[in-house]
């Protein structure tokens, strides 16, 4: 059963890892499928191929998140040539670790221009469509690091934390309207990402979880088609941990 026909969706940051599943996800259940990157164009144009070759519409757009104008852009460009957006996947997201003692000013704001206003601008770019149809599903890409706390991830877990107010408080705005605001947040999920991180380090935290195994991009997308979906149509500010049982 393809439980997307018919809706369009778009997806920030799906040139790799989380985002890229969730693109994959959602087009195999009918959707047309509208993804961001950074700078990955090579990537992106793959993904485009890819997505295509599954008898979907998807189109990849070069978009900086973090910047409010750009949205706006982008969102507009994207009503002009699909018509509406029923879905929007906030998932773009970086990391700049540090201890808190050695973490520069640029750490910090990157990662909140990155991480946390990406989720305002484009969620306030996108209200107006959606209030217009009277009809959304908006899913922020949060962490357990923001639930929980990180040592050397205090910007990163401050601004997965943010989002999760976030979508608390936009549920309560817009639930009215019929647009559901959720969140997930994610273990650990073995991307990119991850990829750089020490293989023995990898493997003690692939230990200490109640699953025995990192995550998939996967796991989070089959979390993300439910809250897209009309599976989820009485869910809204909600977090749902996809984390092998990390949190309990
Ligand atoms: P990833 O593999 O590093 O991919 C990040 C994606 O975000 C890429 O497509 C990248 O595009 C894009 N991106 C970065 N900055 C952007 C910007 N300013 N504007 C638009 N796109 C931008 O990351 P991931 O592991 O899939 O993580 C995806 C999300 O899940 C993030 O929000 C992350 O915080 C969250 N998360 C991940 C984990 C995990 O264990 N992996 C756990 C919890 C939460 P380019 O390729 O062009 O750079």
């Amino acid at each position: 059963m393809k439980l997307l026909e018919g809706k369009t969706a778009i997806i920030t940051g799906a040139s790799r890892g989380i985002g890229k599943g969730i693109a994959e996800k959602f087009i195999d259940h009918g959707a047309t499928v509208i993804f961001t990157y950074a700078s990955s164009e090579d990537k992106a144009r793959t993904l485009e191929t890819e997505l295509a070759s599954r008898r979907g519409k998807a189109k990849g757009y070069k978009s900086d998140a973090a910047d409010f104008n750009a949205a706006q852009a982008l969102i507009d460009q994207v009503i002009m040539d699909f018509g509406t957006i029923d879905i929007l996947v906030n998932n773009a997201g970086i990391t700049r670790d540090n201890l808190l003692m050695r973490m520069s000013e640029e750490q910090w704001d990157e990662i909140m221009r990155v991480n946390l206003k990406s989720v305002f601008n484009l969620t306030k770019a996108i209200i107006k469509p959606m209030l217009k149809a009277r009809t959304g599903s908006i899913i922020n890409m949060s962490s357990v690091v923001g639930v929980k706390g990180n040592a050397g991830q205090a910007n990163y877990a401050a601004s997965k934390a943010g989002i999760i107010g976030f979508t608390k408080s936009i549920a309560a705005e817009l639930g009215s309207r019929n647009i559901r605001c959720n969140a997930i947040a994610p273990g650990f999920i073995e991307t990119e990402m991850t990829g750089v991180l020490d293989e023995k380090i990898v493997q003690s935290w692939r230990d200490a979880i109640p699953l025995k195994r990192g995550g998939t991009p996967d796991d989070v997308a089959n979390a993300s088609l439910f809250l897209a979906s009309d599976l989820s149509t009485y869910i809204t500010g909600q977090t749902i941990n996809v984390c092998g049982g990390m949190l309990m």
